[in-house]
């Protein structure tokens, strides 16, 4: 159901079907996007030529932006973006939080959603559904969505104060201390907004590594990787 492509970037195969989307997840190897690159960059990592992108100030809320254009500087604070236009690339850029992508193939519309443990208590997912239903007409039962690689239940230790706000469906307790599943509690509000399709990567950043870059196994000394989604200009498929 995943590959790893061109770059190192993870892709979902059954996407491949959707020759108008470009998509992925990066991953270690295929480069540190803390600083950021230029849209040229993104779009050869991606495979995305002659698209510019709309990336975010992420700040850990439940808002979203929607981008008619890209842009390059005066990143709006929001923790998802979304777009329905030709040669916009949206991106949001994590090393253990949750990216989630959100693709309408109907009305060829798309969402990158950055979700800590904070904007999933306060419902960035949800949110960005109904950004697109609002905006873009999207019907929730034509959504596939993908939860990409975040840190797992195996190594995602916090505290009681943060373990308390996730449903307890969502929180393992080992050891006398709290271990949440933040991709379990992603897919339940999916499931719970009525969205068609989810796929979940279930590989955890803290645990590989090799392959990931990961805030907490790092201790904050880290690069990030660049999960993105975008409707390829017209023309070029
Ligand atoms: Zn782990």
């Amino acid at each position: 159901m995943f590959r790893i492509g061109n770059r190192g970037v993870l892709r979902y195969t059954v996407w491949d079907e959707h020759a108008w989307l470009a998509h992925g997840f990066s991953t270690r190897s295929t480069g540190d996007f803390l600083d950021w690159p230029s849209d040229r960059e993104i779009a050869g990592a991606f495979g995305a030529d002659g698209c510019g992108t709309a990336m975010l100030r992420q700040v850990h809320s439940r808002a979203f932006v929607r981008a008619d254009r890209p842009w390059s500087q005066n990143r709006p604070s929001a923790d998802a973006v979304l777009t329905d236009r030709p040669g916009v690339i949206v991106g949001v850029r994590t090393a253990d939080c949750v990216p989630v992508l959100l693709v309408d193939p109907r009305n060829r519309s798309v969402a990158a959603v950055h979700a800590g443990w904070r904007g999933t208590v306060a419902g960035v997912v949800p949110s960005a559904l109904e950004g697109m239903v609002s905006g873009y007409g999207t019907r929730l039962a034509d959504i596939e969505a993908v939860v990409g690689p975040a840190i797992g239940v195996c190594c995602y230790e916090v505290g009681e104060e943060v373990a308390c706000q996730l449903g307890e469906e969502f929180v393992e307790q080992r050891d006398a201390r709290p271990y949440v599943d933040l991709a379990s509690a992603i897919e339940a509000q999916l499931v719970e907004a009525g969205v068609g399709r989810i796929a979940i990567v279930r590989e955890c950043t803290s645990c590989d590594l090799g392959k990931y870059f990961s805030h907490r196994a790092e201790r904050g000394n880290t690069g990030r990787m660049l999960a993105v989604a975008g409707v390829r200009p017209q023309g070029v498929l």
